[in-house]
C-alpha cells in the first residue's frame, strides 16, 4: 500500500492514528538532533519528524526524492496555519525510498528561478510547481463550467475532423502527407468552421466543441500554433440573438470562476473602434478616446496643421503631473521627431508644449480650450495620413495608459466590435481576402455592393474584445448559394477551383440551409485573462515555445528517409 491518506488531508482530527503517506521531498531541515522534512504530493504537505536513528539510515536523501514513510500524527509545536496540515506533522517510524532524483534544473517552488526555456523543458518538473498544477485546475474548472453551461443551454457537444482538406480560412494550414494515396495531403483543421455549419444544415440545433485548433502563424508571445477554441454555432438565429446569448456566457463564467459581476457589454461597429481607438480590439478601461480637429484646423487656419488629411487627439485628465513622473517625460521625448505634438497644462497652471517651431502659446490655447482642459490634464496629438494617424495614435493611447498604470488587470471591461469590412484588398495577392472567413454574411443592406464595390460592404461579424485582447470571433453565416459563389469569386477561386474545394459545401446549400450563425472563443486566451494576463503558457500543460517548437520533445523533427519514402516525399 502506498498511502492510506494524502498529503493534504491530515488535521488535529487525526492525532494519535498511524498512517501511511507518500510523497516528493520539498524541504528537509536538519536541526541536528532532529530531521525535519516536508513532503508533497498533489493535494498538499505534510511536516514529517524523522529521529536521530532513523535520520543515520537516510542520511542520503534530497530535494524531490520519492518517499513512502510510516508514523503517527502528532500535534505540532511551532503551527503554520498558512497550510491546512500545519497543526499537526507525523513522527515517522518507517521510510521507504520510492525512487530518488537528480537535484533540479530549478526551484519547486512558486517563485522559482527558472526561467521560461528551462521551465518548458523539464515540464513535468515545473506542473509541480504549486502555482502551475493550480493553473491547470483553473483551466480544468473553467472547462467543466463551460461545458456544463452550453449543455444546459441545450448546446450539443460534437467531434468534428483534425484532418480535412486546405481550406482558405484566413491563416495558413498544417498539411499532413497521406501514406496511402500518394502526393495528395490532409490539412490540419484552422478551426471546425465548415464541419459545424454542415451540421446546422444536419439539423442540429446548437452545436458547441472545446477544441483543438492548428494554425502555421508566425511566432508571437501570446500565440500558440496549436490552441484551444470554444467553438460554438446556433440555428435560426440572428446578430442579436448570438450577442445576447453570448453576453449571458462571457457573465456567467466570470461570475463562476472570479466571483466578478460584468457589466452589460456595449458594442461600436468596427469603423468607429478605428475612429475612436485606432484598433479593431480598443481597451476601455480608460476612456481617452480621439477627437478630429480638421474642422478647428481649418476655421483657426493653423498653417502646419490645416493641410493634414487627419488631425486628431486625445484627453488624459488628472493624472499627469509633469514634475514627478519621469517616465512619462522621458516618453514624451521620444515623440518629438514625429507627426505628434503635446500640450502638458501643469497644476500651476503653466502651460508647456513641444513642437515650439510650428506652435504657439495663441495656437495651444485654441486647443486647451476646445478640450476644456484643466489644470494636469495632458493633451496629445498625432498628424498626418489617416489610417497611419490613427493606427499610431491608438499605440500611443495604450503606452499613455501603462504609464499611468491605468490598465488594471483586477479590472475586466468587454465591448463587441461589430460590422467588421466583408473583404479586404490585399496587394500582394492581388486579390480580396475575408476579413472574418469566406462563409461571414454580408450585411443585408450593403448586399447591393457585393457585386461592384465589394470593398464597401460590412459584415455580419463580431468580435468579443476583453481589455483589448480579442477574447472570441463570430459572425452570421451565408445560407444562399449564390453569395457564398460570389464570395469565392472574389476571393480569386474559378469556378473549377470553388467545384473542388467547396463542391461538397455548395451542394449542402441545396438541401434547405437553416439561417445561422456563431463564434468561438479562444479558452487559452480567456484562462489567461481570467487570471491576470500575465503568460498564455502558464494555462497550457505543454506549450510551445515563441519560434513553434516543443522544447521538451524537440519536435519539429527531422523526418527518416525511409519515412518520407514511404510518405511520397522523395
Ligand atoms: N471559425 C471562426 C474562427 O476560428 C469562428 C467563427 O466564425 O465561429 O475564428
Amino acid at each position: 500500500m502506498y498511502r492510506t491518506h494524502n498529503c493534504g488531508e491530515l488535521g488535529l482530527k487525526d492525532i494519535g492514528i498511524e498512517v501511511i503517506l507518500s510523497g516528493w521531498i520539498q524541504k528537509i531541515r536538519n536541526l541536528g538532533s532532529l530531521l525535519f522534512i516536508d513532503i508533497r504530493d498533489y493535494f498538499g504537505i505534510t511536516q514529517l519528524i524523522i529521529s536521530k536513528k532513523l535520520m543515520k539510515e537516510n542520511t542520503f536523501l534530497g530535494k524531490e526524492f520519492l518517499i513512502k514513510i510510516k508514523g503517527k500524527v502528532v500535534k505540532r509545536l511551532s503551527k503554520n496555519y498558512n497550510i491546512p496540515t500545519g497543526e499537526i506533522e507525523i513522527l515517522v517510524s518507517h521510510i521507504d525510498l520510492l525512487n530518488p532524483s537528480l537535484s533540479t534544473p530549478f526551484t519547486i517552488e512558486n517563485e522559482t528561478d527558472g526561467n521560461e526555456e528551462i521551465r518548458m523543458i523539464y515540464r513535468y518538473l515545473d506542473i509541480r510547481r504549486n502555482i502551475m498544477k493550480k493553473n491547470l485546475m483553473i483551466r480544468h474548472n473553467l472547462t467543466m463550467e463551460i461545458r456544463n453551461f452550453l449543455s444546459d443551454n441545450g448546446f450539443l457537444e460534437i467531434e468534428t475532423p483534425m484532418l480535412i482538406n486546405y481550406t482558405p480560412e484566413g491563416a495558413r494550414s498544417f498539411v499532413v502527407p497521406s501514406r496511402i494515396h500518394p502526393n495528395q495531403f490532409y490539412a490540419l483543421a484552422q478551426s471546425p468552421q465548415l464541419f459545424k455549419q454542415l451540421l446546422m444544415i444536419g439539423g442540429i440545433d446548437k452545436y458547441f466543441q472545446i477544441v483543438k485548433c492548428f494554425r502555421d502563424e508566425d511566432s508571437r508571445s501570446d500565440r500558440q500554433i496549436e490552441f484551444t477554441q470554444i467553438d460554438c454555432e446556433m440555428s435560426f438565429v440572428e446578430v442579436y440573438d448570438v450577442l445576447k446569448f453570448f453576453e449571458y456566457f462571457i457573465k456567467h463564467i466570470f461570475k463562476k470562476i472570479r466571483n466578478i459581476k460584468l457589466d452589460s457589454f456595449p458594442s461600436i461597429s468596427y469603423s468607429d473602434a478605428i475612429k475612436m481607438y485606432g484598433t479593431d480590439t480598443p481597451d476601455i478601461r480608460f476612456d481617452m478616446s480621439f477627437l478630429e480637429f480638421n474642422n478647428l484646423v481649418k476655421t483657426k487656419n493653423i498653417n502646419f496643421l490645416k493641410t493634414q488629411e487627419l488631425v486628431i487627439g486625445i484627453q488624459i485628465k488628472k493624472c499627469y503631473n509633469i514634475h514627478d513622473n519621469d517616465k512619462m517625460n522621458s516618453f514624451l521625448k521620444t515623440t518629438k521627431n514625429k507627426n505628434f505634438f503635446w500640450i502638458k497644462y501643469s497644476y500651476n497652471k503653466t502651460l508647456f508644449f513641444s513642437k515650439k517651431n510650428f506652435l504657439n502659446k495663441e495656437i495651444i490655447k485654441i486647443f486647451v480650450q476646445h478640450f476644456k482642459a484643466s489644470p494636469g490634464d495632458l493633451l496629445f496629438f498625432s498628424y498626418g495620413e489617416k489610417k497611419e494617424t490613427r493606427e499610431k495614435l491608438g499605440k500611443i493611447r495604450l503606452k499613455i495608459a501603462d504609464l499611468l498604470n491605468l490598465n488594471n488587470s483586477k479590472i475586466f471591461k468587454p465591448l463587441w466590435i461589430k460590422d467588421l469590412p466583408l473583404l479586404e484588398w490585399e496587394d500582394k495577392s492581388n486579390k480580396y481576402k475575408s476579413v472574418h472567413h469566406p462563409f461571414t454574411s454580408p450585411k443585408e443592406e450593403d448586399i447591393h455592393f457585393l457585386k461592384k464595390n465589394p470593398k464597401n460592404v460590412r459584415s455580419q461579424s463580431y468580435d468579443l474584445i476583453i481589455n483589448g485582447i480579442e477574447i472570441g470571433s463570430g459572425s452570421i453565416r451565408i445560407h444562399n448559394k449564390n453569395i457564398q459563389n460570389l464570395i469565392f469569386k472574389h476571393l480569386g477561386l474559378s469556378q473549377k477551383e470553388i467545384e473542388s474545394k467547396f463542391g461538397f459545401f455548395l451542394k449542402a446549400f441545396e438541401y434547405g440551409v437553416p439561417p445561422h450563425g456563431g463564434i468561438a472563443f479562444g479558452l487559452d486566451r480567456l484562462v489567461n485573462l481570467l487570471e491576470g494576463n500575465k503568460n498564455i503558457k502558464n494555462f497550457i500543460a505543454f506549450p510551445k515555445n515563441n519560434y513553434g517548437k516543443d522544447m521538451m520533445t524537440n519536435a519539429p523533427y527531422f523526418l527518416e528517409k525511409e519515412k518520407l519514402k514511404e510518405l511520397h516525399l522523395r
